[in-house]
This record gives structure tokens, sequence and C-alpha cells, in this order.
């Protein structure tokens, strides 16, 4: 390591408040976070502090010229160069609680971009079939005009005269300092003097996009499809947010959707009802012959296995539901009237 008191630009014989005193400034200056910051130097003048503001561990380097532990003397060896949090660091210099939430960072914080929600209505049968749409979405984009600075084309944004560009103002209060995001640039670190027209400074825009999107066979009013990275573009380098699309699926007239089976009504007669028959049911690959189990009651469900939707998930579909609905003739020929009028009497 090299010598914590060069590194600290202070004189050997310096008092702890002298140390205290040159670390933090050294140590703003060089912060990560900082405008012209440098993490390895950082971290030297962390170990050098380390190592000047331990009574036991400066003893033992002015003695041997270094804390490796030679002579058993002191703390455990390496301890000194333990890692540190950053952030605790931070926080101490500039206030508790200062660095989370960002306000004392340099810059805006990398914030990801919002999630962005659509419909698109697609008919019960693409529902059931699968279909590619076409699904429009106004999405945030950086300014065409000023390619996202803000600043009117010609010009750039100048570095803020108030924090001079750390985005951060702070306050000394004795030992501690408050910082805050600085208030001009709103934590930026850098303004726009004259403001792009088109965007009005802001840098982005929104404009329409039309991305094609495959609605999945066997989808639900209300299925969310994600676009991954379709949504806001983020800040601060934050990752772009997610389109989401929400499939609105109209209603059948024939059929009634049940998770992933389908309920379709089927008439039968009385006599079909009551001896039993062979009926044709609708179902979306085209009709099929059904059989009606002698004694069968209206409102009765006849499975029909693997004949629904396509299940979204696992593979496979749902099933057809017959539900038998009691057909009574409003007009009968004379012969059906005769012979029903005959049943009346033999069942009474
Ligand atoms: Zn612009
Ligand atoms: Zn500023």
């Amino acid at each position: 390591m090299s010598n914590p008191y060069d590194t600290l630009g202070v004189a050997k014989n310096a008092s702890a408040d002298e140390i205290k005193k040159a670390y933090r400034k050294l140590a703003r200056e060089s912060h990560p976070d900082a405008s012209g910051g440098d993490e390895a130097r950082f971290k030297e003048i962390q170990g050098a502090y380390d190592v000047l503001s331990d009574p036991e561990k400066r003893k033992q380097y002015d003695t041997f010229g270094s804390t490796n532990g030679r002579g058993g003397a002191g703390g455990p060896a390496g301890a000194q160069f333990q890692d540190f949090d950053l952030s605790d660091l931070f926080g101490g210099l500039f206030g508790g609680g200062a660095a989370r939430g960002g306000g004392a960072r340099r810059g805006p914080q990398p914030e990801r971009g919002a999630d962005l929600q659509t419909e698109v209505h697609i008919s019960f049968e693409d529902a059931l079939a699968g279909v590619q749409v076409p699904v429009r979405a106004n999405v945030e984009t950086a300014c065409h005009t000023c390619g996202g600075s803000g600043a009117e084309p010609g010009t750039a944004p100048i570095v803020c005269p108030v924090c001079n560009g750390r985005g951060i103002t702070s306050d000394s209060h004795g030992l501690f300092a408050l910082s805050q995001p600085c208030p001009r640039c709103r934590g930026n670190g850098t303004m726009v003097e004259h403001p792009c027209k088109t965007c009005r400074g802001s840098g982005r825009e929104r404009v329409q996009k039309t991305y094609q999107v495959k609605i999945p066979a066997g989808a639900k009013d209300g299925t969310r499809i994600r676009l991954k990275g379709r949504g806001e573009p983020g800040r601060g380098g934050g990752p772009t947010g997610d389109l989401y699309v929400v499939a609105r699926v109209a209603s059948s007239p024939l059929y009634e959707r049940r998770g992933d089976d389908l309920v379709v009504d089927v008439p039968v007669s009385y006599a079909d009802a009551a001896l039993g028959a062979k009926v044709e049911v609708a179902t979306p690959e085209g009709p099929i012959s059904l059989k009606v189990p002698a004694g069968s009651q209206p409102g009765k469900l006849l499975k029909v296995k693997g004949r629904g939707a396509p299940r979204l998930k696992g593979g496979g579909k749902g099933d057809l539901l017959a539900r038998l609905r009691l057909d009574v003739p409003e007009k009968m020929s004379k012969q059906e009237r005769e012979l029903l009028e005959e049943l009346r009497k033999v069942s009474r």
C-alpha cells in the first residue's frame, strides 16, 4: 500500500481532526458518483483513512511501515482492507439517508421505463384458432428534432451553474452535510438554455407504433400478452418497460366459454330425449354426431372430450359440453297433435 499520509496529503504528526478533514474533502471529490470521481482513488483514500483514523493501526503503521499485522499488534491481519459499503460511507458523508432514493447521486438514477397497456379486439373464432393482429401503441421516444437532448438544434445543454454539473447541492451542518437534488437542473447536472421547439425541452415525443402481435390459440377475454421492451424507454440508462396487449374476445352466438370448455346448446325433442337419439352438435372444427341417452333431462350436459378451446398452458384442449334443451314445437301437424293427445291419455 502507498503511504497513507501522502494519500491524504497530511503531515506525519497531523491531528485526528486534520486527518478527518482531509479525508472528507478528498473522498467527496473522488467519490465514484461525484463529477470527476475515481473509484480506485476513492478506495485508496478510504484505505488510508482506515489506517490513520484508528489509533492502534496508525501506531502500527508508524512503527512497521505497514499494518499487515507483523508482530501481532493491532487487529487481525488484513482487517483494514475489508470491503466497505460505498453507499454507507456516502450517506455518512452527506447526511444520513441522502444516498437513498438517489437524491445524492450525480444525474438521474437509472429508472426503468413505464409499462404500457393496450387492448386488441378479436373474434371468438380467432381467439380459438390463434391469430396475428396489428397492435398500435403510443410510445415515448427520443424527440426526432433534437435527438433527445431537449436543446434546439445547433445549441447544446450547458453545465448547470448552480451545482457545477454534480446534480446535487449540499449544505454543511457541522459534521454532517445535507444534500439534495439540485433544484435548478433537477439533478441532471445539465440545463437546456434554448429548448427544442418540437418537444419544448423534454427531449421526448410520443409516436404511434404498430406491432404485429401473435394472439395464442385459446386466448380468453382478458388474456394479456407481454411484449418485452416495447414500453416506455427508461431514464438515465434504465431498461425499457414492457407493452401488455390485452385480448378482448367477442362473445359467440353459439358457444359459451367456461375456462377451456365450450358449452353449446343442443335442442332435442321430447321423443328424442325420452327415447334416446343421435343428434348433430356444432364444434369449432365442424359438426359431430352425439348420442343422447334415453331418458335425458333438459339441461343435462353431455361431455365431448377434447373438443373445447385450446389450453393456453399445458397443451391439449378443453371439452365441449352439449347442453340439452327441450325443443317444444310451436306448430304441429294434425297427426302429431293426435298422437300427443293419445300419449297424454295413456301416461295419465
Ligand atoms: Zn426536441
Ligand atoms: Zn444543477
